[in-house]
Order: structure tokens, then sequence, then C-alpha cells
């Protein structure tokens, strides 16, 4: 891990010399900025005093700022979940050069649930192409709960994208595989290589939502009678199941995203783990989708694409630049973890990088 670079230029040329150089030597020249109130975070910060920072300091701040925010709760409609202790709260980034900048608890193993999502889709396109996605599950925003049984049925053709839990499952359905341990296997060894690690099961999560996901059984029915599942119904929530189940931490989900934000090429491994040119299309959908019925007002307000999880991660990538995580437990009515949708607005706000923006 860094954590010495010294920028003393706006920082979207300074990311640059990051990215190109490497550590600098020096302290950053301004102290920083102490803590305030959450709802004045985003503004705080003037951007001269942003332009002396650096990349751990970004991070060390964001934690400092948010660490006390108590709003949300923990998911608890899969049991399991409420039982993490929710002031858990960590942030990182992981730059497309691989380098890795954190705090908090970043090496807590947290369920993935559906920041898996873009993952499997992108598997799924690296098998079968990119218009299999777009043909067999759609690529529209719901508007709608990412459970949301109606998104499922208002428009029988195209009305999931593979970041709702209908399309998700639809894409683990498409996971070329044999049997569902294969198709399982197959899913875990390609977030293997997205993440650089040996990513495991959280049995006793995956146990719970299994026995409580009757809702997405439904969707998957569903599904097959309009015939948009294609393998098993059963058999795809199952492996859904298990795949939501699956623990990362902060660190190796910035990881995963970084790998998105290199091309396709894990900056740890050096290895292509998806082809360039599905990037862009697992990062649009992100954008459309990747905060549910709040993507529109994360456009607007962040302007990266992102995927949320209800285990409380979030991962945002900038494109040729790095990975932005947050990770706590403790969500929002829409399901989006509260504190890392703040410490990554306020990350984002601060860099000057919503892909909107032509920088400052
Ligand atoms: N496994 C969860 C579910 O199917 C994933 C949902 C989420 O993270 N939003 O409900």
């Amino acid at each position: 891990m860094r954590s010495c670079q010294r920028l003393s230029r706006p920082f979207v040329g300074i990311v640059t010399i990051v990215f190109l150089t490497g550590c600098a030597a020096s302290q950053p020249r301004v102290a920083p900025a102490p803590p305030v109130p959450a709802a004045r975070a985003a503004t705080a910060v003037a951007p001269a005093a942003a332009t002396t920072a650096d990349l751990q300091q970004l991070v060390n701040d964001a934690y400092a700022r948010f660490k006390d925010v108590r709003d949300g709760t923990n998911a608890d409609y899969i049991p399991e979940l409420a039982k993490v202790p929710s002031d858990l709260f960590g942030v990182a980034i992981v730059t497309a050069r691989g380098d890795t900048y954190s705090a908090g608890d970043v090496d807590h193993a947290f369920s993935i649930q559906s920041v898996s999502k873009p993952f499997t889709a992108a598997l799924v396109m690296e098998q079968q192409g990119s218009d299999a996605i777009a043909q067999k599950i759609g690529v529209e925003p719901t508007g709608l709960k990412f459970n949301s049984i109606l998104a499922t049925q208002i428009i029988p053709q195209v009305s999931v994208n593979p970041l709702v839990n209908s399309g998700a499952i639809a894409s683990v359905s498409m996971v070329q595989a044999k049997s569902a341990k294969e198709r399982f296997n197959t899913i875990l060894d390609y977030f293997d290589r997205l993440s650089g690690a040996k990513l495991k099961v959280i049995e006793d999560v995956y146990k719970s939502e299994a026995a409580t996901n009757q809702r997405n059984r439904a969707h998957a029915y569903i599904l097959a009678a309009e015939e948009r599942i294609y393998s098993d119904p059963m058999e795809a929530v199952d492996v859904y199941t298990r795949q939501c189940s699956i623990g990362v931490t902060a660190k190796q989900l910035g990881v995963m995203g970084a790998t998105l934000a290199n091309n396709g090429v894990n900056p740890i491994t050096q290895q292509r783990v998806l082809e360039a040119k599905y990037v862009p299309k697992v990062l649009a959908i992100m954008m459309m989708a990747g905060f549910y019925n709040e993507s529109g007002m994360w456009a607007y307000s962040a302007g990266l694409p992102a995927k949320t999880g209800v285990g409380g991660g979030i991962v945002a990538v900038v494109p040729g630049k790095m990975a932005i995580v947050g990770f706590s437990p403790r969500l929002n009515p829409a399901g989006n973890s509260v504190r890392a949708t703040k410490a990554i607005q306020y990350i984002t706000d601060q860099l000057g990088v919503n892909l909107f923006g032509s920088g400052r």
C-alpha cells in the first residue's frame, strides 16, 4: 500500500502524475481539514486545499468525516445481514496502476450481494458477447426497487437489466456450464481473477438468504413464464444466492473495480480478465442502474458508474484512473449504504472526477 503521494497541482493532473510516477516522498502542504457534519461535507473543503492533499489523505479525510454518521439500518430481510456490526466502515481507492489507499475496516470480508451483478454480466459478455446481454436481458433502468416484481412484469421483453435481481438471476442462468456446481465455480473463478484473491462464500449469509429468498424464486418463475431465463429457474436462483454471499473486503472490491478502470486488465496480477471492448458496456449499465431507483440522483450528483449492494459495499469506477470503494452496513430505504455513498461522493467531488465535468 502506498500512502505518501504529495499532490501539488490541480487534482486531475495530479492523479495522472500519481499513476505515472508513483510516490513522492514529502508530506501534504495543507493539514487535513477537521471533520465536519456530513451534510456539509461535500462542499466544505475549498478546491484550493484539495489540490495539495494526496490520495491517502483524501481517503483518511473521507473516513473521518463520515465515521460518526449513524443514519440508516442494516438490511434485515436477509436475517444474517442484520447481525453484521453496523459500525463497520471502510474506504479505499485502488488505482488503475494497482496502488491502494485505504482507511478503516477495509480488511473485513462482507457479502458482495448486488455488487456482484455487473461482474457476472461481464462474464456473460466475455463468453457470449455484449449483444447477448442487451437482447436476452435488457439494459434499461427500471426506476423501481432492486427486487420489484412489478418491474419484471411491466415490459416482458426488456423490463430488466443485469443489475436488478431478475436480470441478475437471468445473467447467472446465461453463464455457460453443465451443472449448478460448474456454473457457480465459473463465477467464483471469474471473481477471483477480477480481485486477484481467493474469495470464499460466507456460508451463514448463503444459508440465511437461501431460506428467505421466496421473492427471488418468484422472479425466476416469472422469467421462466416469459422464456427469459436460460437454465433451470431454481438452479439459477440458488447459484445467484451463492454469488451474492461471496465475501470480499473493501480492498478486494477495489481491485475488482480497478480492473474495470484499467480497461479489463487486473492491475495487480496484470491478467486480462475482460476484453477492453466490453468495459464500456459494463460501465454503462452501472451508470444507468447501479444505484437502483436512486441511479438518476447518483448520476446527477456524482456522475460515475457505480454499484451498490445490501451488504453495505459500493464500488465506483473512474475509467482509466481508479476505483473508489466504501463499505458500511447501514442502508437507506433504497438499499444503498449511507456512509459508503457519502464517502465516495466526497472523494469524487474532491478529485473532480465526475465524468460529465471537464475537471477544474
Ligand atoms: N442477494 C440480494 C437479493 O437478492 C441482493 C440485493 C442487493 O444487494 N440489493 O435481494
